[in-house]
């Protein structure tokens, strides 16, 4: 099975699983856990942040990063692909009874002005904005890549008008990959930051939140409250742990590959747009007259998966479970189809 639906389909390894096995484990509830602790303790230091917190999800992180930012009644202002926004189950409103200013960015990419344009008035009839929300890789954006000098300048509006910035970096070490940025320059321009351990990094779950000491402790208790509190869940923090060491380094050979599905893409006449690969998402339009469940179905005869996300809209996305092997029969796949 070729499967190029997600990155967060990859099973672990042998060594992950080894690393796994192996790990000393507490209860995290009550702060006993040894490897959550070495987890949060190691990518604080890479971002040079305080202090971190091992969650579920990327959802749940994300979701406690707007519930700690905000009061009721706020408003956030992010990009209409926004992760946040499209696929968290209206979660922005339903936990923090905080409604959503939405710009229309470059894929998912927006720009100061676009931020200084529409923070709200102190004026009783508006909510009051207290928090920014950046993508990076923008997911729904085809993987697209922020230029760090942009966020600076959002970073420099969000201090001068008082607003909290917050990353979804469920993907940054691929945004990391393809620029000349470290995790420890994010680390200083951001209120907070979502890591996912479960998407091109290789581990079966997990997410990680970094903020100050007193952001964090807000967040272990917004945890809790979600039910994301977690016994001993060391076994899981050691393949986060593996993740971070390992997996990290490869996410170049997941980039190359995707290009190499760009242009064979690119080539073909049934195609009307692609997203330019920038990172290990390709997502591509099909010319109206071709039904996407069909080209889906064909593909599928030939056991290799792809999602539909949009109209006539298909996502293919590399990882860590996708060798030069597999890569070569998607491409000869795609060459031959018969549509
Ligand atoms: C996957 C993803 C998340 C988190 O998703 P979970 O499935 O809840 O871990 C958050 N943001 C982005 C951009 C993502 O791609």
């Amino acid at each position: 099975m070729i499967d190029l639906r997600s990155d967060t389909v990859t099973k672990p390894t042998q060594e992950m699983l080894n690393a796994m096995l192996s790990a000393r484990v507490g209860d995290d509830v009550f702060g006993d856990d040894p490897t959550v602790k070495q987890l949060e303790e190691k990518i604080s230091t890479m971002f040079g942040i305080e202090s971190a917190i091992f969650c579920p999800s990327g959802t749940m992180t994300n979701q406690i990063a707007i519930k700690a930012h905000t009061n009721p009644g706020d408003e956030l202002i992010c990009d209409r692909l926004s992760h946040i926004y499209v696929y968290e189950g209206g979660g922005i409103a339903r936990n923090s009874g905080v409604s959503t200013r939405l710009l229309h960015g470059d894929r998912g990419r927006y720009n100061a002005s676009d931020v200084a344009n529409n923070i709200n008035p102190d004026d009783e009839h508006f909510p009051i904005t207290s928090l920014v929300s950046i993508e990076n890789t923008c997911n729904k954006g085809g993987g697209s890549v922020w230029s760090f000098e942009n966020i600076k300048e959002i970073t420099n509006v969000c201090k001068k008008r008082n607003l909290k910035l917050h990353l979804d970096g469920a993907r940054l070490f691929n945004a990391l990959t393809e620029s000349k940025e470290t995790p420890a320059d994010y680390g200083q321009i951001f209120d907070s930051i979502s890591i996912c351990l479960s998407k091109g990094l290789g581990a079966p779950i997990g997410s990680l939140l970094l903020g100050s000491n007193e952001f964090i402790k807000k967040a272990r208790r917004i945890r809790k409250v979600f039910g994301g509190g977690m016994r001993q869940v060391g076994y899981l923090a050691a393949a986060g742990i593996y993740a971070l060491d390992n997996n990290i380094i490869r996410l170049k050979e997941d980039h190359k590959r995707a290009k190499i599905i760009e242009d064979t893409l690119q080539k073909l006449p049934y195609i009307k747009f692609i997203n330019p690969v920038e990172t290990n998402l390709i997502v591509f339009e099909l010319n109206e007259e071709l039904n996407v469940n069909d080209f889906l179905t064909k593909l599928a005869e030939k056991d290799i998966y792809a999602i539909k996300t949009g109209h006539q809209l298909i996502r293919m996305v590399t990882h860590l479970d996708i060798d030069d092997g597999m890569l070569k029969t998607t491409v000869s796949a795609l060459n031959n189809i018969n549509l």
